[in-house]
């Protein structure tokens, strides 16, 4: 299937909301400068991806989608010190779940690393690059600052013969690591910091997951990622806001060398999430100090953890779509990545009846040794949706939480001499408690109404109450584990003094519940599979689940804070 034809098909109703890139790229049609568009995601397979990459990703291979272009996956794998080949095969399944495809266009900066070289070359030879020997500390001292222009190298003046001869041995691996870099020759007193001399090429004694050992040098981010971008005809690079300043060294490069095309970089604001930190560097640090057990850990906010954790593909694309892209930086809350996944398993799941709090029920006045099917409705938003049978018999099983004695006004659940009804079954009436010594209620009597079978009777009596229940006879015990928030923290900007963000670790952010019962059809859930529990929230059977050791993860609450709040 074609991505177009998959993606329409799969956000058929998406309307895709106007930004400025998206006008940019209009005008760049309509005037005819270009005759389609070609973007890319450029990811550094030095981590997981996170939900601030699926905001770029959507926009690059959407925008692809929405104007007949094409969107290149390339990965920027420079820095051969953090790169690794895991994170490139863990990618590349991340940006295929989210239903993005890139066709034949899969590209490594490390594909172009002999271009690059001789690219390097010949600024050498147009006096346009210096092989420098300062350390990286001395070049950030000479760098100058945002008010004072910079101080020349000592070795900026070097003849051609000489640069040329000291960069062949630095590929050739002659020099200690740090002990010479390739520099641009700019210009030391732009007020532009990166305009002065930038780095360019840097020794490096690692082995690359691609090239090997090959490599004894490599070239440096801005440098690779311009001259990527025009060798793959890239038209419109979008890219991050912090990479605004650094648009004049992209130009650079591309004007200096004979490069096959001139892309536009076009920058937009991150994606920031409250709740949540999204760099790799900290996520890594998450896994490497055992805060979290993996990347895909269902807290993470890498797709991998929220594949894990139940949010469906379609949920994070509404989401991205959503939010739009602009100029301006601005803190999104999770409760709207939330109400997409709600509004996305509305549609898709199966209703399923779960107790997570079980307490026994016996309704007296049905036979003891008798049991019968009820029918259940599995998605009442579907109408294609089918039914299943669910038994029914004198022993069940309700949600303590649905049980009060002491009934505030207003209550429609559980309470003694309160009719009920209990969900696809019958309306029942409970009668009488058993309690501990502390006063914990241990067991429930009611008595049930034969004539209101399926949950409603001729009279039209009013039961405003329905709950949820398993048969005692039939339910299966599974394991069932809550997720929430990882972090106590909204918005990390507000990192009190002298803390980090270590300090707001939630202690709750995983509760394990091992005495949650379900109803027997749960336990030939695949794994992935998503539910919603009736009346508790969506659950997906994670990625261990098996009939043996069923395991359900809460994908989220079926509470909807952020429509209300937003509604305020
Ligand atoms: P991090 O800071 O998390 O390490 P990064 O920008 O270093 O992220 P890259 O792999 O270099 O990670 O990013 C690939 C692409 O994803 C870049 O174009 C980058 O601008 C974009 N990107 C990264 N984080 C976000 C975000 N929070 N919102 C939107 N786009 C992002
Ligand atoms: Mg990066």
């Amino acid at each position: 299937m074609s991505i177009k034809e998959k993606t329409t098909t799969q956000d058929a109703d998406r309307q895709p909301v106007p930004n400025f890139i998206r006008t940019i790229i209009e005008e760049d049609l309509a005037s005819g400068k270009h005759k389609g568009i070609i973007t890319r995601f450029p990811p550094e397979p030095n981590g997981y991806l996170h939900i601030g990459h699926a905001k770029s990703i959507c926009l690059n291979f959407g925008l692809a989608l929405d104007f007949d272009g094409v969107c290149h996956l390339r990965f920027d794998d420079t820095d051969p010190s953090k790169e690794e080949d895991r994170y490139v095969q863990a990618i590349i399944e991340d940006v295929r779940w989210l239903g993005f495809d890139w066709h034949d266009k899969l590209f490594y900066a490390s594909d172009y690393f002999e271009q690059l070289y001789e690219y390097a070359l010949m600024l050498i030879k147009d006096g346009k690059a210096y092989v420098c020997d300062l350390s990286v500390d001395e070049i950030r001292e000479y760098r100058g600052t945002l008010t004072e222009g910079g101080k020349e190298s000592p070795y900026r003046n070097r003849s051609v013969e000489e640069n040329l001869e000291l960069f062949e041995g630095m590929k050739a691996g002659l020099y200690p690591e740090g002990s010479r870099s390739l520099r641009a020759k700019i210009d030391m007193n732009s007020p532009n910091i990166n305009m002065r001399d930038p780095v360019i090429y840097r020794i490096k004694n690692c082995t690359h997951h691609r090239t090997g050992d090959t490599w004894n040098i490599y070239p440096m981010y801005d440098y690779t990622h311009s001259i990527s971008d025009a060798l793959e005809m890239i038209t419109h690079s979008l890219c991050t806001l912090e990479f605004e300043n650094h648009r004049p060294l992209y130009n650079w490069f591309v004007e200096q060398l004979p490069v096959p095309s001139y892309p536009r970089q076009i920058e937009f604001a991150r994606l920031n999430l409250s709740y949540t930190v999204m760099s790799k560097r900290l996520l890594l640090e998450l896994v490497e100090k055992g805060i979290v057990p993996s990347w895909d850990d269902p807290r993470m906010p890498t797709l991998a953890g929220m594949r894990r954790r139940g949010f469906p593909p379609a949920a994070i694309r509404e989401f991205a779509n959503r939010i739009g892209v602009s100029k301006a930086d601005s803190l999104v809350d999770f409760d709207l990545l939330q109400f997409c996944v709600r509004e996305e398993l509305n549609k898709t799941t199966n209703r399923v009846m779960a107790v997570l709090d079980p307490i026994p029920l016996t309704i007296e006045n049905y036979p003891e040794d008798k049991f019968e099917e009820v029918d259940a409705d599995n998605n009442p938003e579907d109408p294609n949706a089918t039914t299943r049978k669910l038994s029914f018999g004198r022993e069940l099983f309700v949600e303590r939480e649905d049980v009060s004695l002491k009934p505030a006004k207003g209550w429609f659940r559980l309470a003694l001499g309160k009719e009920v009804r209990l969900k696809h079954a019958y309306y029942i009436t409970l009668t009488r408690v058993e309690q501990d010594e502390e006063g914990n209620i241990t067991h429930l009597y009611a008595t049930y109404d034969p004539e209101s079978r399926g949950g409603w009777s001729e009279d039209g009596r009013k039961v405003r109450g329905t709950i949820h229940w398993v048969s005692a006879k039939h339910a299966k015990p599974i394991k069932v584990k809550l997720y929430d928030h990882l972090f106590t923290l909204a918005d990390f900007n507000d990192v009190e003094e002298g803390k980090t963000y270590l300090d707001y670790l939630n202690p709750d952010s995983l509760i394990v519940n091992n005495k949650a019962l379900a109803e027997p059809s749960l336990l030939d859930a695949k794994p992935g599979e998503c539910f919603q529990f009736l009346r508790l929230g969506y659950f997906v059977a994670d990625d261990h689940h098996t009939k043996e050791t069923p395991v359900f993860n809460r994908v989220v609450e079926l509470r909807d804070s952020w429509a209300k709040k937003s509604k305020k």
